[in-house]
């Protein structure tokens, strides 16, 4: 082991605690950063956010159940109108053999019988049809029944949407005020500091986050997970205020 470095005694931990008294702007620039970063993270999570995509998603849905019953709408009125004109022809065919029926032109009572069978099954087979046609058309009645008050649930989502939309934007355009603030504030800031030391925070951030930049601490070094051997801690306590120095065990910034 080599020889514990004379420490200074004329540097007593109060040097310490006059630093923290005027904040390095590394740990402001630090401070501003985790700021940011909550807000960013609190934009990018805002719960409206949540409830807008779901009632837009809603009305998506709404919608598509709308096409499908239009379609299915378009198919019965045309079941019903094929059904209409079947027993338009039937009848038309019916009332010329109910013409013939009259005329006179047949005499023989077989004929007549048969003819009157045959107008008798057309009557019959026009009101099955005309029935079915009815159906159709009160089925497609309650389609049009069911696609109202889809459309009034449209009507409510696009509505709710709306407000969400609003409510969106003003929680957004808040955060964004105070990170622009922040951002402003940040500049002038960093400005007090030496631009490379900057830099090397910025880049070391990305390992390190919120605690990327240390205030010294005689007792505990950098306050990083590992102990800062007693030699480290001397050659960091003999440095000036205010000089930025690397943790020789975890890398992070140590400020004097
Ligand atoms: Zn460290």
């Amino acid at each position: 082991m080599p020889e514990a470095p004379s420490l200074d005694d004329d540097t007593p931990d109060d040097d310490n605690d006059e630093s923290t008294g005027s904040v390095h702007p590394l740990l402001q620039v630090q401070e501003i950063d985790t700021e940011t970063e909550q807000l960013q993270h609190r934009r990018a999570t805002l719960e409206v956010r949540g409830r807008l995509v779901a009632a837009r998603s809603e009305r998506v849905e709404l919608q598509q159940q709308l096409d499908t019953l239009g379609l299915q709408r378009i198919e019965v009125l045309t079941r019903q109108k094929r059904l209409e004109d079947e027993a338009a022809i039937i009848q038309a065919k019916a009332d010329v053999d109910d013409n013939r029926l009259y005329s006179g032109e047949i005499t023989a009572i077989r004929d007549l019988q048969a003819l009157q069978d045959e107008i008798a099954g057309l009557r019959s087979r026009q009101g099955v049809l005309e029935e079915r046609a009815i159906e159709a058309l009160m089925e497609a009645e309650e389609l049009s029944e069911k696609a109202e008050a889809l459309e009034a649930q449209r009507a409510a989502s696009d509505e709710r949407a709306t407000v969400l939309e609003a409510e969106l934007a003003a929680a957004e355009a808040d955060i964004d005020g105070q990170l622009a603030s922040l951002s402003a504030t940040r500049t002038e800031i960093a400005a007090g500091a030496e631009a490379p030391t900057v830099a090397k925070y910025e880049q070391l951030r990305q390992t390190f986050g919120p605690s990327t930049a240390v205030p010294f601490d005689p007792s505990s070094g950098c306050g990083c997970p590992h102990q800062m051997p007693a030699v480290e801690v001397a050659r960091i306590k003999r440095c000036a205020d205010g000089e930025v120095l690397d943790c020789a065990e975890c890398g992070r910034l140590v400020l004097r």
